[in-house]
C-alpha cells in the first residue's frame, strides 16, 4: 500500500512538532503548549503509525521517552531503564475496564478465573528521579533523562529535606527508589509571589517549577525551591524481594521515605473505577498537582510475567483526568465592574471544553498581570480551569500571535509587529463612565462613581441602607434586589421618591416573576403594611447625623471613624463635597490615601449629581454646624504645602515655600524661577509636580476653600471654653447630672471626656460607687472633683 503524500507530510510536521514540544517539556522545562494538546499530537501520529507501520522511525517521538540528559550534567546509566507509562486516552471510568480487559487477555485469564489484585496510586505531575541507595545511604540522584540515560542531580536532590539521606531500619543493600519530585500548590503560590516581588520571574506552573529547580546547576538556588518528594517504585535492588507491588510501597514508607497515602490494593476493574471517580472528586482538594491515576497489577510475578512493550510496561497503565488546561483564541479583552467597583480584565475566548465545562471567558485578574503575560487580541492562550476555580488565562503562545508586515525606513525594508497592541485598561468606567482610580501599591483598579454607578447599585444600597449609616428599617437585601432588579430606584436618592403604589407593584411584580402566589392574594386581599412601614423606615431616615450620612456615601476607606472626624471638623457637608486632598490631609489620623479616595470621590461630577439628588429628595445632615475651632491651627500654608506631597518637600522646605508663596493662589500662579531661596532639587521637584495637569487649578480651589473655612470658623474667644485641652474622666453615678449631661456640659465648654484615666487626664469626676478609675487617678495624682466640682470649674 502505498501512503498518500498528504499523510507522509503530516507524519512529518508531527514529528516536527512533538520533538520540539518534548524539547520545550523535558529538557527545557519550559512548555509551550498544555499536556493536553500535547497528547492529542502524540495519539494522532500514534494512529497514523499503527496504520503505516513502515513510517514508525526510531527515533519517532512515540519510541522515545523523555529527552536528552543536559550535558552540564555528569551523564548517569540507568541499570534498570525509567520508562514510560502508557496513557489510557478514554478519561471515563471505561478507560480503568479496558486496562483490566487488556491485562487479563495477555495473561488469558477466563470469564471464571479470579479477578486480578491492583493497586491504584496518584500520577503525580513532577519530575522522575532515582536515587540510589547503598547500604542504607543516599549515594546518588538521577532524573530519567531519556530513560536509559539520565542526569546526576544529586547535589540539588540533597537540599530536599523529605528525602533521607539514610534510610530507616533493616534498608537491602543495595535500592534503587524511583519517585516523583514535586511542588505544592501553596509552595509554588509563596515561591512565585517572592519572585515576583523581587522582580524575578515567575514560573508557568508547579512542574515545571520542580522540574527547573532540580535541573539547577547551583545547588543553593535549588535549596531555595520549596520541593517535596513521593516515592513510588524501585529500580535496580540487591537484597530484597517483596511478593507484591502494595508490600513493597509499605516498605518503602518504613525506610522513611515519603510514600503517598492516597493509595489502595483493589481488586479487578470495577476497584479501579472507584478510585478513578473517588480521586476525580478529591482532585480539587489536593494540595498538589496530580493529571490522573496509575494502575499497577499488585503481583510482582505476574507484572514480570506481563513484561515490557517498547517504551511501557504492559502491567500499568496512566488513567488521566479532562485535561485542566487547554488552548484556544482570545477574541476581545473586555473589562467587568464587580459590586464593590473593583475593575477586571476579562478575556473573552474561542469556546473550549477544558476542566469538563465549556469556557468562554478567563479572568485575567488585574492590569499588571495582562501585562505581565503580555495577553492580547488574536492571541492562542494557555487556559486553566481547575475545580470549581474561575477559568484563567494561564499564558501566551507567543509563537502563534498574529502579525503584520508593515513598510520600514526605506522602500525595502519591511517591518514585522504584532498586528494588536498591548492592552491597556480603560480611563473610563465601561458600565457608568465614571473615571477609573488606581490607587499607588494597589493592583486592583476600581470606578470611583460609587453612588452612580449601576454595577456598584445594589452594593451602595446596601451599604447607605445600613444600620450604623442611614439606619432605613426594613430595607433589606431581598426588597434592595427586587427595587434594583425592576428599575424602581437608580440611585440612592430614588428611596425618598418611593410611594405606596411603588412598593405595591413592585411586590406584585417580583411574585409574578418568582412564580409566587402569596397567602394573602390568594385569599384576595393585598398585604400593605410592611410597605407602609418600608416607606416610615425611609422618611425617617431623612435626618441623620452628618458622619453617617458621610459613612453612608460609602466612600473607599470612609469608615466610621474617619466619618466622624470629618463631621467634627468640617461640620457641614457643603465643605466636604469641595475639600481638596491637602486639606483633608492636615486632619488627624487621615493619610494620603484616604484623603486623595475622599477627594476622588467628591472629584467625580456623577457623584456630586447623585448627592444633589439626594439633597433634593429632602434629607439633610441633622447636625451642621460651623467648622471646628481647631481649624486655625492647620490652615498654616506651610502645613498644606508640606502634605501636597510634592517629593523632597520637606516640613522645612515647605515653611521656606510659604515665605515665598504666602498663599496656595500664588504657588499656582508662580513661575518657579520666582520661589527664590530654595535649593535647586525642590524647585526642580515642585515644578514637575506643578506641571502636572490638574495641579495649579487644585491650588486655586485650597486656597478659595481656606479662605471660606477661615472666615467661618467661630471666634477665638468663643471657641476656647473654659475647659478647651482638659480631659475628664467620669466615673460612678454623679447626684443630680446623668453621664450623657455631664459629658455634654464638658464638650460644650471645649473639654474632652475619655473613658479612661492616663497621666494626661487633667481631673477625674467621681460620684458614689467610683470604682478602679478612682483609685487611678489616686495612684497617678490626677486631681478628683464630685460634682459640685465640676459645676464649679464649669462656671470658670
Ligand atoms: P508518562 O505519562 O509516560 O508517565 C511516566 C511518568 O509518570 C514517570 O516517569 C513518573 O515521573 C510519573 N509518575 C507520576 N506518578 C507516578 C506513579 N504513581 N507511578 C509511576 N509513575 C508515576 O510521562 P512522560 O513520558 O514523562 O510524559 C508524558 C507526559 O508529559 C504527558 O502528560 C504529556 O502531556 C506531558 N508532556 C507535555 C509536553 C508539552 O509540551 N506540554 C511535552 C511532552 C510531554
Amino acid at each position: 500500500m502505498t501512503i498518500s503524500d498528504s499523510v507522509l507530510a503530516r507524519a512529518a510536521e508531527l514529528r516536527a512538532l512533538l520533538h520540539r514540544y518534548g524539547h520545550e517539556y523535558y529538557v527545557l522545562d519550559a512548555p509551550t503548549v498544555p499536556d493536553a494538546e500535547y497528547d492529542r499530537l502524540f495519539r494522532e501520529l500514534e494512529a497514523i503509525e499503527l496504520a503505516h507501520p513502515e513510517l514508525k522511525a526510531a527515533d519517532s517521538p512515540t519510541q522515545r521517552v523523555g529527552g536528552q540528559p543536559l550535558p552540564q550534567f555528569e551523564p548517569v546509566r540507568h541499570a534498570v531503564p525509567m520508562l514510560s507509562i502508557r496513557t489510557e486516552t478514554d478519561v471515563s471510568a471505561a478507560g480503568a475496564l479496558a486496562f483490566d480487559a487488556s491485562v487479563r487477555k495477555e495473561l488469558a485469564l477466563g470469564d471464571g478465573d479470579a479477578p486480578v489484585d491492583y493497586v491504584a496510586e496518584l500520577k503525580f505531575d513532577g519530575l522522575a528521579i532515582s536515587l540510589r541507595y547503598e547500604a542504607g545511604v543516599l549515594v546518588r540522584a538521577a532524573t530519567r533523562g531519556d530513560g536509559m540515560t539520565g542526569e546526576d542531580v544529586t547535589q540539588n536532590i540533597r537540599t530536599i529535606g523529605q528525602i533521607p539521606l539514610r534510610l530507616h531500619g533493616d534498608a537491602p543493600p543495595l535500592l534503587e527508589v524511583r519517585g516523583e519530585v514535586y511542588m505544592r500548590r501553596d509552595d509554588f503560590d509563596a515561591m512565585n509571589e517572592k519572585q515576583e516581588a523581587a522582580g524575578a520571574k515567575t514560573f508557568v506552573n508547579p512542574r515545571n517549577a520542580a522540574a527547573g529547580a532540580v535541573r539547577q546547576l547551583d545547588p543553593a538556588i535549588a535549596a531555595m525551591r520549596p520541593l517535596s518528594f513521593f516515592a513510588y517504585g524501585v529500580g535496580e535492588v540487591d537484597g530484597w524481594q517483596p511478593a507484591a507491588h502494595s508490600d513493597l510501597l509499605d516498605a518503602l514508607q518504613g525506610f522513611g521515605l515519603p510514600v503517598c497515602a492516597e493509595r489502595v490494593r483493589t481488586r479487578g476493574g470495577a476497584g479501579l473505577v472507584a478510585f478513578h471517580d473517588r480521586v476525580a472528586a478529591l482532585r480539587a482538594d489536593l494540595p498538589f498537582d496530580i493529571d490522573g491515576v496509575v494502575y499497577k497489577v499488585d503481583s510482582l510475578a505476574l507484572q514480570q510475567e506481563l513484561g515490557f512493550r517498547s517504551r511501557e510496561p504492559r502491567w500499568a497503565v496512566a488513567h488521566k483526568f479532562p485535561a485542566q488546561e487547554a488552548l484556544t483564541t482570545v477574541e476581545a479583552i473586555d473589562v467587568q465592574v464587580g459590586r464593590t467597583g473593583a475593575i477586571t480584565p476579562v478575556a473573552r475566548l474561542v469556546p473550549v471544553f477544558v476542566g469538563g465545562v465549556t469556557v468562554t471567558n478567563a479572568t485575567l485578574h488585574n492590569e499588571d498581570e495582562v501585562r505581565r503575560k503580555d495577553v492580547r487580541v488574536g492571541d492562542t492562550v494557555i487556559v486553566r480551569r481547575a475545580g470549581d476555580v474561575i477559568p484563567e488565562v494561564v499564558g501566551v503562545v507567543q509563537a502563534e500571535r498574529p502579525m503584520v508586515e508593515r513598510p520600514g525606513a526605506d522602500m525595502f525594508d519591511t517591518v514585522r509587529e504584532p498586528k494588536y497592541a498591548p492592552f491597556e485598561l480603560p480611563k473610563a468606567c465601561p458600565v457608568c463612565g465614571s473615571h477609573v482610580v488606581r490607587e499607588e501599591g494597589e493592583a486592583i483598579a476600581r470606578c470611583s462613581g460609587g453612588l452612580f454607578c449601576s454595577a456598584q447599585r445594589k452594593e451602595a444600597i446596601r451599604h447607605f441602607a445600613g444600620r450604623r449609616m442611614m439606619d432605613i428599617d426594613g430595607l433589606g437585601e431581598r426588597y434592595i434586589d427586587n427595587l434594583v432588579d425592576l428599575d424602581y430606584v437608580h440611585g440612592v436618592a430614588d428611596l425618598y421618591r418611593l410611594t405606596l403604589a411603588d412598593m405595591l407593584e413592585m411586590k406584585r411584580r417580583a411574585d409574578e416573576r418568582d412564580s409566587v402566589v402569596p397567602e394573602t392574594v390568594k385569599a384576595g386581599q393585598i398585604a400593605s403594611k410592611w410597605a407602609e412601614n418600608l416607606i416610615a423606615g425611609i422618611a425617617a431616615s431623612k435626618r441623620p447625623p452628618l458622619a453617617r450620612l458621610l459613612f453612608a456615601l460609602g466612600i473607599r476607606h470612609v469608615g466610621e471613624s474617619t466619618a466622624k472626624t470629618l463631621a467634627d471638623w468640617f461640620g457641614d457637608l457643603a465643605l466636604i463635597r469641595k475639600a481638596p486632598a491637602p486639606l483633608l490631609r492636615v486632619l488627624p489620623d487621615v493619610g494620603a490615601t484616604v484623603a486623595d479616595s475622599i477627594a476622588d470621590f467628591f472629584a467625580e461630577p456623577k457623584n456630586q449629581q447623585a448627592l444633589d439628588a439626594l439633597l433634593g429628595a429632602g434629607v439633610a445632615a441633622a447636625d451642621t454646624h460651623p467648622p471646628s475651632a481647631e481649624w486655625r491651627d492647620r490652615l498654616a500654608v506651610a502645613e498644606l504645602y508640606a502634605v501636597l506631597g510634592v517629593p523632597k518637600l520637606t516640613p522645612l522646605r515647605a515653611r521656606q515655600l510659604a515665605e515665598v508663596a504666602p498663599t496656595p493662589a500664588v504657588l499656582a500662579a508662580a513661575g518657579v524661577a520666582s520661589l527664590g531661596g530654595l535649593p535647586a532639587d525642590v524647585l526642580a521637584s515642585l515644578q514637575a509636580w506643578l506641571a502636572v495637569d490638574g495641579r495649579r487649578a487644585m491650588l486655586n480651589e485650597l486656597d478659595a476653600q481656606r479662605e471660606v473655612l477661615l472666615a467661618s470658623l467661630p471666634a477665638q474667644a468663643e471657641a476656647a471654653g473654659v475647659l478647651a485641652g482638659k480631659t475628664l474622666v467620669l466615673t460612678g453615678t454623679l447626684q443630680t447630672l446623668s453621664r450623657d449631661q455631664a459629658q455634654a456640659l464638658i464638650e460644650a465648654a471645649g473639654g474632652k471626656v475619655s473613658g479612661s484615666v492616663s497621666k494626661k487626664t487633667d481631673y477625674v469626676v467621681a460620684g458614689d460607687a467610683a470604682g478602679s478609675k478612682l483609685a487611678k487617678a489616686a495612684s497617678l495624682g490626677v486631681a478628683v472633683l464630685d460634682e459640685a466640682g465640676l459645676r464649679a470649674l464649669l462656671a470658670g
